[in-house]
């Protein structure tokens, strides 16, 4: 039931309808009795600074999930940022410090996806991994996987500069591990993440070619306004383990409920 004393968060976005954490969240908060709710907000790119500075001012307003396409603009309105949104550049959780004034920005993707891994059963370390994709959830993921020990990151993008830049800085934090310019057709990797946004529309083309995929690799997506995506479904077919989308979100909620200072 929601009251006056309801601790309210927001989640932006644009477009909102696709969103899928206010459920996931909701259904927590409702599962250990916390009185919070998570309501979509639809903010366009040219109204957030208007957004943001209203924001700041509603005092039950904990704090806000970001994502597409704010992840990056929103870096200008965080007065701090934690280790993880600074290396990735991008924040996804914003959370508002009413004694101190800080808005703090963090990125807990990564972190979710490789726990989202983990609860499947599925160890990364000493493991190759191949990234499609070099935007926000890309960047997340490779910081999280060379974190839990992967052995290997090869790392593919339409856009080969963005790629390539990762790679850079990659190498530099992790001179130890084998990073590298990956093509579309991943080789001898023992996970295939889909970290680019095809697969939310049914017209997109496969992020990378399945062809030369050992049949034990795992295929994961972070795509997940439906489970199994036209990527998982070739997967499938190829006789591939497979990963959803929603494990990230899975993997992530409880951080983000932690960070927003609503659970323990
Ligand atoms: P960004 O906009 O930062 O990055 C998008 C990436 O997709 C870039 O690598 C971009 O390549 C690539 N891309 C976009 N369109 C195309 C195309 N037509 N052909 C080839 N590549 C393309 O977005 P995010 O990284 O923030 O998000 C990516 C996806 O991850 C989204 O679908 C988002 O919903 C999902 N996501 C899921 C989460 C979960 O919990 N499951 C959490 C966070 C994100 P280029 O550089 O060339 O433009």
């Amino acid at each position: 039931m929601i009251s006056g004393k309801t601790c309210v968060v927001g989640i932006i976005a644009n477009p909102i309808g696709h969103v899928r954490t206010p459920q996931v969240f909701n259904a927590l908060m409702s599962s250990r009795q916390i009185d919070a709710v998570m309501l979509p907000m639809h903010v366009s790119a040219t109204a957030l600074e208007l957004f943001m500075g209203g924001a700041k001012e509603i005092r039950n307003l904990a704090g806000l999930v970001v994502t597409i396409p704010h992840k990056e603009a929103i870096l200008a309105y965080c007065s701090k940022l934690t280790s993880s949104a600074e290396r990735v550049r991008a924040v996804n959780v914003v959370r508002f410090d009413r004694t101190s004034s800080e808005v703090v920005g963090t990125n807990t993707d990564g972190e979710g996806f490789v726990a989202g891994l983990k609860a499947q059963g599925f160890q990364i370390q000493g493991q190759s991994a191949y990234i499609a994709g070099a935007g926000g959830a890309a960047k997340a993921i490779a910081d999280a996987l060379v974190d839990e020990g992967a052995s290997a990151l090869g790392i593919y993008n339409r856009t080969e500069s963005r790629a390539s830049e990762l790679v850079a800085r990659l190498r530099a934090e992790h001179p130890g591990i084998d990073i590298h310019l990956a093509g579309d057709a991943p080789q001898g990797y023992a996970l295939a993440i889909n970290a680019t946004s095809l697969g939310l529309q049914d017209s997109d083309p496969l992020p990378f070619r399945l062809d030369h995929l050992s049949p034990t690799a795992t295929v994961a997506e972070v795509v997940m306004n439906t489970d199994v995506t036209p990527l998982l479904c070739v997967a499938q077919k190829h006789g591939n383990p497979i990963h959803f989308g929603r494990y990230m979100l899975d993997g992530q909620v409880e951080r983000i409920a932690r960070f927003l200072g609503l659970l323990t």
